[in-house]
Order: C-alpha cells, then structure tokens, then sequence
C-alpha cells in the first residue's frame, strides 16, 4: 500500500467542489488516510513548493495557493501515487485527458484544481508538512 499527499487548491474549494473530488478518489478505490480544511499563507506555500524555488512561475503558484482556504488529505492504496495522477489528468487542464479532475475544472496550467504527489520521495516530504504521526490513519 502506497500513500500520497492530494490539495484540492483554492480555485476548486471556491467553487464548491471538495466533495465532488473527494468522491473522485473514493469511487477509484483510494481511501482517505488524513484530512482537513487549512489555509496556507505565503510563506507556507513557499515552503510546500520549495523544489519549484528557481522556477519562472514560483512567485505566481505560491500567491495563488495562498489566496484562500485548501482541502490537504492523504489518500491510501495499491500504486496510489500514479492512480491520483491518472485521475487527476495533465497538468495543462487543455492538455488532461477526458473526464480527468483538471480537464473538468481546471481553469489554466496554474489554477488547476489539484495537487497530487510526483514520487514516493516527494510524499514523504508532503504528508509530514501537513499531518503528524497521529492524524494518519
Ligand atoms: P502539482 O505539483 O500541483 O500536482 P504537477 O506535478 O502536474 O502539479 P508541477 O510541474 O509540479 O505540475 O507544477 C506545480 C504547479 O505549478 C502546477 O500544478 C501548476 O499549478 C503550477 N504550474 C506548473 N507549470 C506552470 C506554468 N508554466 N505556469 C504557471 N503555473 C504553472
Ligand atoms: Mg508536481
């Protein structure tokens, strides 16, 4: 069993859509190991994307990930990593395969509607950032 650190980014929390996303990963077999509703300031977010820290668009993801609230949860199962990937679809929202989460509410290559870990290695980096020991179950 692998474990993976999901955000359902502001654009889609303004938009009402936790619950419809969350249903997403349940109805594909993943389940949820932690979750809850925070908002993560600048610096936070800074923080959350440091290995993007030399990127053109480092300045612009961090303010929009720190422009309100987010859902953060780790989600459970068999090659959870890639599963949320898959239904998550392509970064670029233009670019994600049909009925992906980013191809049906993503509204540009920033604001697209979700995160979801790129490794093992970079999960074990998210998970801790939100979640201590004991709210994992
Ligand atoms: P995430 O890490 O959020 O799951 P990803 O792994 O598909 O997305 P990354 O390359 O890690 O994509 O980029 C992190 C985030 O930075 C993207 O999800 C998107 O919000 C933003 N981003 C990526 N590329 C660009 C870009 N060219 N212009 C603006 N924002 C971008
Ligand atoms: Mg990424």
């Amino acid at each position: 069993m692998e474990k993976t650190l999901v955000i359902i980014k502001p654009d889609a929390v303004k938009k009402n859509l936790i619950g419809e996303i969350i249903s997403r990963f349940e109805k594909n077999g993943l389940r949820i190991s932690a979750l809850k509703k925070i908002y993560m300031n600048k610096k936070q977010a800074k923080g959350f994307y440091i290995v993007h820290k030399d990127r053109p668009f480092y300045e612009s993801l961090t303010d929009f990930m720190s422009e309100g609230p987010i859902v953060v949860m780790a989600l459970e199962g068999e090659d959870a990593i890639s599963k949320v990937r898959k239904i998550m679809g392509a970064t670029n929202p233009s670019q994600a395969d049909a009925g992906t989460i980013r191809k049906d509410f993503g509204e540009s290559i920033e604001r697209n509607a979700v995160h979801g870990s790129d490794s093992a290695q970079s999960a074990a980096y998210e998970i801790p950032y939100f979640f201590s020991a004991l709210e994992i179950l």
